[in-house]
């Protein structure tokens, strides 16, 4: 058993609501270092603000997170849904707001969860994208990195981030069928898809993360 999972002394222990708002902070960090790389691989194969759209996104949606980290793990998910939805204009804003919302139903109304539990975070994560952009895997969407994620979750944190790298390198020989970049056709191969990109930094600062709790 983790240290923080022992309960003791009153405290709240496990994976708290703080712990979610720090999480979200750390994707809003690693997001605004990439920012300009994320704008250029959406230039290639789409209109160029992928970068911004993440790093705002993730800005707003820490922000809220931290307003609400007083009280339960799905306030927080919510509050940060509702806010990245506010934030982002482009397509990632729904399909992350949509991913926050399922890791807000799946952490539930409660101060803290087993941190155990976490890896059911990802594969929430992935089942909203999927529910709200409705792409399978192989049509090259960020559904090519957070799906094999998810089916990784079983095998833990360094499993999860190997399967996302692997999903998002794999959108380099796929053709869209969905979003901006089907348009491209043929002419977007050997290009990894930008939404793919910057879900393996997502899945990457949330399970670092983890790990050092
Ligand atoms: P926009 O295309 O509206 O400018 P972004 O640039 O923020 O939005 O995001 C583009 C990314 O969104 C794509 O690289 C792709 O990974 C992802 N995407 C587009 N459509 C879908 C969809 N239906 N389901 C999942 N992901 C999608
Ligand atoms: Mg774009």
């Amino acid at each position: 058993m983790r240290r923080r999972d022992v309960p003791g002394c009153g405290q709240v222990s496990g994976f708290t609501a703080a712990d979610f708002a720090e999480s979200l902070h750390r994707v809003a960090e690693t997001l605004a270092a990439h920012r300009d790389e994320l704008c250029r691989l959406d230039g290639v194969v789409g209109d160029g603000d992928h970068g911004l759209a993440m790093a705002d996104g993730f800005a707003a949606a820490a922000k809220a997170a931290s307003e609400a980290a007083g009280g339960t793990l799905a306030g927080v998910g919510n509050a940060a849904a509702k806010a990245l939805l506010n934030a982002v204009g482009a397509s990632s804003g729904p399909l992350y707001a949509t991913a926050l919302m399922h890791a807000a139903k799946a952490a539930g109304p409660r101060a803290a969860m087993p941190l155990a539990e976490t890896p059911a975070l990802i594969a929430a994560m992935a089942q909203g994208i999927v529910t709200r952009g409705k792409a399978a895997q192989g049509e090259r969407t960020m559904v090519d990195a957070w799906a094999p994620a998810a089916a990784a979750a079983p095998q833990g944190y360094a499993a999860m981030r190997a399967a996302a790298a692997a999903g998002a390198e794999a959108t380099k020989a796929m053709i869209a069928t969905k979003g901006r970049t089907s348009r491209l056709g043929e002419r977007a191969l050997g290009h990894i898809d930008p939404g793919a990109a910057s879900a393996v930094l997502v899945i990457e600062a949330l399970t670092r993360h983890w790990e050092s709790l």
